[in-house]
């Protein structure tokens, strides 16, 4: 199916380069398939097509890629933000196409250079980036384009009842960033040394509202998801203002962390603009565990501003995680309790437990001494083997590996019933079949919090 959808749309757009983006490991397969059919058309039709190859995967998953097979199905890797090492690939191939059609010409063109683009070479991966090259700053990117998408192609999938689960794939948003990076990237379970998380900058507000009216103009809808690490209190304040002045009506939802900047006020406001959900990151709702992962918020905190979006409609969807490194068993049956309070509370409407992850480049994998915890040998893939990113490790406090994996399904048990509104009667030991210790958190904590 995928070649025939290729195929077809190849020979429409008979184009001279194409860009795969691999957001996801998912899509990697895909993209493969797409990049082994055009080899095939290339060869049958004796045309030349560059093959570039980008994406959230290849930036986290790819960076210590060693085998040197995937140069059989792309020909240029390009990591971080795209804009400009596709630019140059393309000033490159247009560089190429005009020395071939002007063979006679004296005239050849200079040169381009790369940027964090790797190639095949003699056998070798080669890792090009010209020392005069630069990203283009965020502040100057146009928003996107949305034009030539067949967008009543798109298939409506519901998943899940989950309202949440909903929004993401029972239709289509159109999507938007507000910043680049993340304006806290402290938290040491995530990737804060790479690019995308690690360069903060803000785009200006008049711009994103440009940005939102073309979008309108160009799809004929009005509901937006800013796809955001975390969107910044200050620039939502902004933006949210700026909606309202000029009366311009959408309907968004994004991803930010619950930041005590989030003021009741500021939630009324974002409301008023059309926020209709936010999720955010509370992952584990333990004191100690909070500070190790270094989330910059406390749960009392964390609670207040959930319940200042939910007091105004707004939907709240939290990310929880267990298992990260020296957790005990204490920690997460307390961590559990703190969600079941914040669902008695009306503080969320939903969440989802994550098993922690140990990645290359989150502060956790970068120096897992600090951590408590040993990351087995050898650190770097060994040839033939594919690439690093989720490093496997030992954490020597911990107890055996199916015990984090019977919690998990506990977890989770007790998560599905609070989401439908059940079981917060229910004395948590009983969502779990192993024997876990009794909650030291008080009853009423979040009740007493908000009061
Ligand atoms: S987890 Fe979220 S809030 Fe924390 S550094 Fe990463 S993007 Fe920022």
């Amino acid at each position: 199916m995928i070649e025939e959808v290729f195929t077809d749309s190849f020979d429409k757009s008979q184009p001279d380069v194409i860009g795969l983006s691999v957001p996801f490991a998912g899509n990697l397969y895909g993209a493969l398939k797409i990049g082994k059919v055009c080899a095939e058309l290339s060869r049958k039709r004796k045309i030349s097509i560059r093959r570039v190859m980008g994406g959230g995967y290849v930036n986290t998953e790819l960076r210590e890629l060693s085998d040197i097979r995937l140069f059989d199905y792309i020909d240029d890797l390009c990591f971080d933000d795209g804009e400009r090492p596709l630019e140059l690939i393309l000033e490159d191939e247009t560089n190429k196409i005009k020395n071939r059609s002007a063979a006679t010409s004296t005239a050849s063109a200079a040169p381009t250079g790369r940027l964090r683009t790797w190639q095949r070479e003699q056998g070798q991966i080669t890792k090009l980036s010209s020392a005069n090259e630069k990203d283009v700053a965020f502040k100057t990117l146009p928003g996107p384009d949305f034009r030539g998408l067949r967008l009543s192609d798109y298939v409506s999938l519901l998943e899940m009842p989950n309202p949440m689960h909903r929004l993401w794939s029972d239709q289509r948003w159109n999507k938007m960033i507000l910043a680049h990076g993340c304006y806290w990237k402290k938290c040491t379970f995530c990737d804060v040394s790479l690019d995308y998380i690690g360069r903060f900058e803000p785009a200006r507000v008049d711009q994103l509202i440009q940005q939102i009216e073309d979008v309108i103009e160009q799809t004929g809808t009005t509901g937006f998801h800013f796809v955001d690490e975390a969107a910044p209190p200050a620039l939502l304040k902004s933006l949210s203002q700026e909606l309202i002045n000029r009366k311009i009506k959408i309907t968004w939802w994004g991803n930010l962390r619950f930041d005590k900047q989030f003021t009741p006020e500021l939630a009324a406001l974002m409301a008023d603009a059309g926020c209709v959900a936010v999720t955010g990151g509370l992952e584990v709702a333990s004191p100690r565990v909070l500070k190790l992962i270094n989330k910059g918020l406390e749960i009392e905190q964390a609670a207040r501003v959930m319940k200042a979006f939910t007091a105004h409609n707004v939907y709240v969807h939290a990310y929880l995680m267990y298992g990260f490194p020296t957790q005990t068993d204490q920690e997460t049956i307390d961590s559990l309790e703190i969600v079941r309070q914040l669902f008695v509370e009306n503080c969320m409407h939903s969440a989802f437990w994550h098993r922690f992850l140990a990645t290359a480049h989150s502060p956790v994998g970068l120096a897992p001494k600090k951590f408590g915890i040993k990351i087995p040998q050898p650190a770097k893939p060994a040839p033939g083997l594919f690439a690093r990113y989720e490093t496997p490790f030992v954490d020597p406090t911990a107890k055996a590996e199916g015990h984090q994996t019977e919690l998990g399904e506990g977890l989770r048990r007790a998560l599905y019933n609070y989401m439908h509104g059940l079981g917060f009667k229910t004395p948590l030991k009983e969502w779990f079949d192993i024997r876990v210790p009794k909650t030291k958190i008080a009853p009423q904590l979040i009740r007493k919090t908000l009061r």
